[in-house]
This record gives structure tokens, sequence and C-alpha cells, in this order.
């Protein structure tokens, strides 16, 4: 879907990586570099998602317990990065993750919840360790027979950074990116104001912000156990799998959001901070050079020093003027 006004704002609006993504740019007429930096995510979303079987994260999965699988560059260095954040997470953050969320198939299997010994058997097959790279070939191996990969937690993130890049080569000095709620902020809005970004209460439906963020160039990424879920015998059964239990994270948090420059490492930090807990997760915000928000359960609010004076609390229906994370 294109949409152009007289304010030469060009919004495109598109499927890619599973979810609904949104590309703003703003004083320039520059429609090809948008249909250019949605032609990359569409790309990247055929090269890194779990769900084409022709992909090669599916490709590096069915070869998993035989060998190395040669890749593109980009999918070499993205994955290398999820191990990176694997490892200062303490595992936390796992890309090996993809047995268990088979299993649980949130949202795909309505409210089931399998059995231990299920879950202790998949377990076996989650560990970033068995992922083996070979930097001469540029290619990737699983150890075990039946591991596989899923970078849900960190692609939407690399795509975000991806089509800032593409913008910018292209001369855009102001644009808003939202791939399914990664969002990446170029420049200042065209009346020349910063950006405000409404950080969503993850107990109220979508559009109720708990506070509003004030932000030019730079990421908001957000996880949190309110997007896919099922409620069971009182428990929230979610989407993001701590690789120490095999379980849906019995997260401290509802939600955490991250603000730093660089999207993909937003969105592994905010899925390993999420599952790690505010004090686990501050020393990795640091080594990150990122700020972040806290949502605790009981719905209190933490920020990180470095924002303290761009959030905002905001009355549960207070109206944003830009856009919603
Ligand atoms: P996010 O919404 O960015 O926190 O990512 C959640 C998605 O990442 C899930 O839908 C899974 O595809 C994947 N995922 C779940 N648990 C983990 C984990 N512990 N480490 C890495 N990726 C995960
Ligand atoms: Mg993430």
């Amino acid at each position: 879907m294109t949409k152009i006004n007289t304010k030469e704002q060009i919004v495109k609006t598109f499927l890619a990586l599973g979810t609904v993504n949104n590309i703003q740019i703003f004083n320039a007429k520059k429609e090809y570099a948008v249909e250019k930096a949605i032609d990359r995510v569409i790309e990247l979303d055929d090269m890194l998602s779990a769900f084409k079987s022709d992909s090669e994260i599916s490709r590096i999965s069915r070869n998993s317990g035989i060998g190395f699988q040669k890749v593109h560059e980009d999918t070499y260095q993205l994955i290398r990065k999820a191990v990176l954040f694997s490892e200062i997470s303490n595992g936390a953050f796992d890309i090996t993750i993809r047995p268990l969320v088979k299993l649980w198939g949130i949202n795909k299997k309505g409210d089931f919840v399998p059995f231990d010994f299920e879950i202790e058997e998949t377990l076996e097959l989650v560990n970033f360790n068995d992922i083996k790279f070979d930097s001469k070939t540029k290619s990737i191996a699983l150890k075990k027979a039946g591991q596989s990969l899923d970078l849900g937690g960190i692609a939407k993130g690399f795509a975000a950074d991806e089509v800032k890049r593409i913008l910018k080569k292209e001369g855009i000095k102001s644009a808003l990116i939202n791939l399914g709620g990664n969002i990446v902020t170029i420049g200042k809005r065209p009346d020349g104001k910063p950006w405000q970004i409404g950080i969503q209460n993850p107990l109220a439906p979508t559009g109720e912000y708990l506070g509003v963020l004030t932000v030019t160039d730079k990421t908001i990424v957000t996880s949190g156990s309110n997007e896919r879920f099922f409620i069971k015998d009182g428990v929230r059964y979610h989407h993001i799998i701590d690789p120490r239990t095999g379980k849906p994270s019995g997260s401290s948090l509802l939600s955490v959001t991250v603000i730093c420059d660089c999207s993909a490492d937003a969105d592994a930090l905010t899925t390993a901070i999420f599952i790690l807990g505010m004090e686990k997760g501050l020393p990795l915000l640091k080594q990150c050079n990122a700020e972040a928000i806290f949502v605790n359960e009981d719905l209190t609010v933490c920020v990180t020093p470095g924002i303290m004076d761009k959030f905002e609390f905001k009355s549960m229906t207070q109206e944003v003027e830009n856009e919603e994370q």
C-alpha cells in the first residue's frame, strides 16, 4: 500500500518477516528509495526465515549433524552477532531455540503445554556452542542432528538497520521505519522536532501508552509477554523461551524497550534482557551503550539514567503524535 500526500510524505505498508511493516519518508520525492528498502527486507526474509524451506537458515537446519552449509556474508555475520549476544547474556539469547519454539507452537497449537519430558528431550538440542563457523568458506554447521535455528529475536532489527542504511544512502534526511514494532528513526520530524514514540502499556489494548519517548536518530525496540501468548490455568504462556528451563520465561518484566544506535543489537538485547530481568540486564546495556525502559509486573516503570529526561510518563490513554511502539 502506498500513500503520497502534499507534505511530501511517502508511506508504504507491506508484509514481510511474518509481520506488518511500515516505512515513512518525509520531504523527499524518492519513492524508489522506499521500494529499494522494501526489496531488501523481502530479500532478507527469504534468506533468514525459519519458515521458508529454501532460506539459508532452513538449509543450515536441514544439514544439522551432517556438515557445513555455505551462506551469504550477511547471514554469516548476523549469526556471529547472535552468538556474541548468547555469550554476553550467558545463553539467555540463543538462536538454537527453534526446536523448543516449534514444540511450544505459541499461537499455533491453541493452549498446548508440552509434557516436562518432551521439554527436557528438546532442551538437549538447544545450545549456541553447537553452532560452528568456518570463516574461510563463510559456512555454518550445527553439531547435532535435529538442531535448528530461529532468528526471530534479531532478524527484524537487522532488517531495520538495512532499511536505514539504504534510505540514508539515497539522501533521505527524515524517516520513520517500523518493522513489526522495531522502530528506527532517521533525523527529525518534518517540522524539525524530535520524534515522539509511545511506549505501549503491555496490559492494555494497542495504542494505550505508559509514556512517551523523545528521540532523534535512534532505534527503539520492545520485547514483551503481550505480543504472542495464551493463558491457561492462570499462567501466561508467551513466545520468549528461557533456554535454561525450556519454558516461556518467568520474567519479572512485562516488557523491556531498548534504545540505542543499532537495531539488531537492540533486538537481541530486548529478548535477552526480558529473560534475565532488570538487574542482570543493566550491565549488558552498559556494554552495548544502550538505554532501556523496563515495565515491571505491577506496571511500574524504570528508566535508565541516560534517557531519564527523554521519557515522559503519561496517563494510559494519552494520545501520541507520531508512532507507537
Ligand atoms: P522478540 O520478540 O524480539 O523478543 O523475539 C522473540 C522471538 O525470538 C520468538 O518468537 C522466537 O522466534 C525467538 N526466541 C524465543 N526465545 C528466544 C531466545 N531465548 N533467544 C533467542 N530467540 C528467541
Ligand atoms: Mg528481539
